[in-house]
């Protein structure tokens, strides 16, 4: 191997330390950063995720409150508790759990949510600010990588950056993100013809697909950084990246290991916006970093 790892587990650390910092600075101003956690069902693996969420706020003396609806909850059940939410002053940023049971229309629910408190970044006047560049809650896992790039000291701007995956919640957000940053970038996805080719050509390559070690050295540029947003369970249990890690990291300068690369940086980005947001309400410099360049 010759690359080096990218430690997402110590920038993510480190930007807790900071967020602590911010928020004994708004207690001594009388407020509590609060996150509200809506969790609908007994899906075990969201109930997992809520508890660590649950636990990163409390680390750094924030205050969640979590919710346990029935699965039998009704569409308009749901929405009417999300605007109470909303109309609680003591709650600063609103996150519903996915995924929901079936019945519900995670899209009414995530409008629902006031713009305000969405620290997911997923409601659409969120997503159109991120597209036109303007300042606002983004989605915590690509804003995770932009922060762990410029914690690295990788300059983005001018750089051709590939990005593979297009979803809601990684690949577009990341490319707006980088967009924003002054990257030049390439969208890859599963209609892409001749992946390697395009692949082999960035500067940085971000992988965002689930599928299991897809990308391997040979698609690689070498020298390039290369960012593992995968997150797979194999049969035994293990967890692997979308990035074949062995065979990249004898081409590439940089790489982000799974576990421990990206995945941190997403729930300290969730911590980051619930404080901008409470930052916000008490009036204090709010931080509106969206421009990494
Ligand atoms: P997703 O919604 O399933 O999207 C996967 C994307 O990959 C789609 O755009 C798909 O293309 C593309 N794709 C699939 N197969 C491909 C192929 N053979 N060649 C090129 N592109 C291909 O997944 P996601 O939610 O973005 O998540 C992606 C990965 O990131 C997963 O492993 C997930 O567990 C992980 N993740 C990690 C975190 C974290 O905190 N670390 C957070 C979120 C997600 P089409 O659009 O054409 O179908």
């Amino acid at each position: 191997m010759s690359a080096t790892l990218i430690d997402g587990k110590k920038i993510a650390a480190d930007y807790r330390a900071e967020l602590a910092i911010r928020v004994a600075r708004l207690r001594e101003a009388g407020l509590v950063p609060t996150l509200a956690v809506v969790i609908v069902g007994d899906d075990a693996a969201s109930h997992v995720y809520v508890r660590n969420k649950t636990f990163a706020c409390e680390a750094i003396a924030m205050r969640s409150q979590t919710h346990k609806l029935p699965a039998d909850t009704s569409q308009a059940q749901l929405i009417s508790f999300v605007k109470r939410l909303n109309e609680d002053e003591s709650v600063h940023g609103i996150l519903v759990q996915m995924p929901l049971p079936p019945t519900l229309d995670k899209h009414a629910v995530i409008e629902a949510i006031s713009p305000d408190k969405d620290v997911d970044g997923f409601n659409y006047l969120n997503v159109g600010k991120l597209a036109a560049g303007d300042p606002g809650f983004y989605p915590c896992t690509p804003w995770g990588v932009m922060k762990m790039l410029e914690h690295e000291g990788i300059v983005v701007e001018g750089a051709h950056v590939v990005v593979v995956g297009r979803s809601n919640i990684v690949g577009r957000p990341m490319v707006m993100m980088l967009l924003n940053a002054g990257a030049t970038v390439t969208v890859c996805h599963s209609k892409t013809r001749d992946l390697a080719a395009l692949t082999r050509q960035g500067d940085i390559l971000i992988v965002a697909v689930g599928r299991p070690r897809m990308v391997t050295g040979d698609m690689v540029k070498p020298g390039a950084v290369v960012v593992d947003v995968g997150v797979n369970r194999l049969p035994d249990g293990s967890l692997a990246g979308d990035v074949d890690f062995d065979s990249v990291a004898c081409v590439a300068s940089r790489i982000t290991p799974v576990p421990g690369g990206v995945g941190p940086m997403t729930i300290a980005m969730l911590l980051g916006n619930t404080v901008r947001s409470a930052e916000r309400v008490a009036g204090l410099a709010a931080r509106m970093e969206t421009r990494i360049a």
